[in-house]
């Protein structure tokens, strides 16, 4: 029993905190049936195509890190990218993530519709087609040289400008979050998302999960302002959107009971 207090203890009190608070948000998402409710294709997981995303995610995340890591070192040796390592205003670092964010969504949306055509389809970005209903390993389940196309946005953004240390620590985890969350085959987004003026322009899960239920449209990776320009959203995905984030919740234990009378 001591050695448990003693290991608590032992840990950064933030690093226990977050951990914790991510313990009881799951806990709580399964007991009361919310997880259920907000999951977009309901009954669709696989263990073995899960098994098939680990193999993949395991290979690309070492071989693009090599890769990107390596560039990035040698672009820093020689002066091309550069940190500016003084601290910096709040404004001058959400500047530097706009920047970013708007950057790497037209980067994306682009070069991810070139890798829907042909040969490129096939030798790059079918591997993560293969996932057809996402989960979280789906995130890292792509080609290495599709890592490598999506992660030189940071390479070519840092090339071009000197950005703040500070604004790296946003990018950095928003990038993989976002990858975790569009994956993640649940919808957390409240149902009011697409119809307010202000959030509508961003992606949901609901948005990428479609691109990979039907395959064609819904290419954006951060917003959906291009697929809106060039004709290329789903056409139901706002009303799909609303299906799924208007589910009604049932908790985990009165479900059976609730089909049972259903039935
Ligand atoms: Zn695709
Ligand atoms: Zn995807």
């Amino acid at each position: 029993m001591q050695s448990i207090i003693d290991f608590f203890l032992s840990i950064d009190p933030i690093t226990l905190w977050i951990t914790l608070f991510v313990i009881a948000g799951i806990s709580a998402g399964i007991l009361s049936g919310y997880f259920k409710a907000r999951k977009i294709q309901p009954g669709t997981f696989r263990w073995k195509a899960f098994r098939r995303e680990i193999f993949y995610a395991v290979i690309t995340v070492t071989v693009a890190a090599f890769i990107i890591g390596s560039i990035s070192k040698y672009f820093q040796s020689v002066g091309i990218i550069q940190f500016n390592h003084e601290p910096a205003p709040w404004w001058v670092i959400a500047l530097e993530f706009t920047l970013y964010f708007v950057g790497f969504d037209t980067w994306f949306y682009w070069l991810h519709r070139l890798m829907h055509k042909e040969p490129f389809y096939k030798w790059i970005h079918k591997l993560h087609h293969g996932s057809i209903a996402p989960n979280l390993m789906t995130t890292f389940s792509v080609s290495p040289i599709e890592s490598v196309i999506n992660g030189g946005w940071v390479i070519v953004f840092t090339s071009l400008l000197t950005v703040h240390d500070t604004s790296m620590l946003c990018i950095t985890p928003f990038n993989v979050l976002m990858g975790l969350y569009v994956h993640s085959g649940h919808e957390f987004l409240p149902s009011w998302w697409n119809k307010s003026w202000a959030t509508k322009w961003f992606i949901s899960a609901t948005f990428h999960d479609q691109h990979h239920r039907y395959f064609k449209g819904n290419y954006g990776g951060y917003t959906t302002i291009w697929d809106r320009l060039c004709g290329t959203m789903r056409p139901h995905y706002e009303a799909d959107f609303t299906k799924v984030t208007t589910r009604p919740i049932r908790p985990a234990k009165a479900a059976p009971q609730a089909e049972a009378q259903a039935g």
